[in-house]
């Protein structure tokens, strides 16, 4: 596989397992190392961008809170006391190298919203072009249950895609994906490299999740779907050793996920990663095979619209068999997409009282998903 050094951006996810231990707390050996690998890559030409965890976990080891389950105003307040001190031990192990970090916190809002996402993605960039490297986390203190990330896996793929890089490097407690989750199944075999994340591939998940973490391989892989179609490959290594990102170089063992081959760009990158649609649009086969060919959704293909979703919001277009096949922006509102579902572009006029704009989703406002060319029918 490529060394690291050959990429020119590289966003590195580290799980808070991996960063915390329950008793003592921030683990600063391995982050020292850690940060070894980063100066080393800057030095070499690659920008590196860090979306760590930890904040809770080590807010709560600080605060002798124990091993019950938090409610979610304590997560909240754990996660104050932790990043404040996580992002210190960032700047202080950064700094021994001479580089310069930023904190940046965000909400679900500052990516998902397109005003947001861009304004996010210029202060990240002018960070990156003053060279200090942007040390990332989900600002856990304000993030409610309802509107929140949840994990970093998918905060990461996010991150990586909106700034371009052209690596995804998630650092986790597992060092790569298996036929079946290990722990569960002693037959799984190890899988070195994916091609593309199909309905096989992520049937290997399984749901299981490490006790600090809350993303599993599932996250994961839904970070490698954001990733990869925006042209970010992404690889899945153990964190659990010192100096895990020179690991990889020599050949640790490791899960490489290759990016798409015609990868989206812009303004679709942002509509491809959406990561919580706020409808679903099932269509017939006809309405399958022309968009497989690039053409617009028209709402004679609709068979089904639900969820409460406004014009210009991100939809989920499923297949017959209920499998996503692409995501766009709605050009009707939900009430009004129900009422010219399977209409044809004639008829709309009555049913509406005023003239159709002819595609339920436009193929401009369109990304078909990584798998669609396997997809039914
Ligand atoms: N944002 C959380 C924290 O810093 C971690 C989320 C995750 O584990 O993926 O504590």
């Amino acid at each position: 596989m490529n060394k690291l050094s050959s990429f020119r951006r590289i966003t590195v996810k580290i799980g808070s397992a991996l960063l915390v231990d329950r008793k003592s707390g921030l683990k600063r050996d391995w982050l020292a190392s850690l940060v070894d690998d980063v100066a080393v890559l800057t030095v070499q030409g690659t920008e590196v961008l860090v979306v760590s965890s930890g904040a809770i976990a080590l807010g709560r080891t600080m605060l002798g809170l124990k091993s019950r389950a938090l409610r979610l105003e304590e997560s909240q307040a754990a996660a104050a006391v932790g990043q404040i001190a996580l992002a210190g031990a960032w700047a202080d192990a950064l700094a021994r190298h001479g580089l310069k970090s930023g904190q940046v916190l965000v909400t679900l809002g500052d990516t998902e919203e397109r005003r947001r996402y861009l304004n996010v993605r210029a202060t990240v960039g002018t960070l990156l072009k003053m060279q200090a490297v942007p040390v990332i986390n989900e600002n856990d203190t304000v993030a409610t249950s309802e509107i929140r990330y949840g994990d970093n896996d998918r905060l990461a793929a996010r991150v990586a895609t909106m700034m371009g890089a052209d690596l995804l490097v998630l650092l986790s407690d597992i060092d790569g994906l298996y036929t079946a989750p290990p722990a569960i199944d002693p037959n799984a075999e190890f899988i070195p490299f994916v091609e593309r994340i199909t309905p096989a591939i992520e049937a290997m998940a399984g749901a299981a999740a490490s006790e600090l973490s809350r993303g599993g391989m599932r996250t994961k892989l839904d970070a490698g779907k954001i990733a990869t179609v925006a042209g970010t490959a992404m690889v899945i290594t153990s964190g659990t050793r010192p100096n895990p990102l020179s690991a990889i170089d020599k050949g640790e063992r490791a899960t490489w996920f290759a990016a798409s081959a015609n990868p989206v760009r812009g303004y679709k990158t942002w509509i491809a990663g959406n990561l919580e649609p706020a409808g679903r649009v099932t269509v017939d086969a006809g309405a399958v095979r022309a968009l497989l060919s690039g053409k617009s959704l028209l709402p004679a293909g609709v068979t089904l619209v639900s969820g409460n979703f406004s014009r210009g919001d991100t939809v989920a277009v499923l297949d017959p068999s209920g499998r996503e096949i692409a995501r766009g922006l709605a050009a009707y509102d939900a009430a009004d997409a129900v009422r010219i579902a399977g209409l044809k572009t004639a008829e709309i006029e009555a049913v509406l009282g005023h003239e159709a704009r002819s595609a339920m989703v436009h193929r401009d406002d369109m990304v078909m998903s990584a798998h669609a060319e396997t997809a039914s029918p």
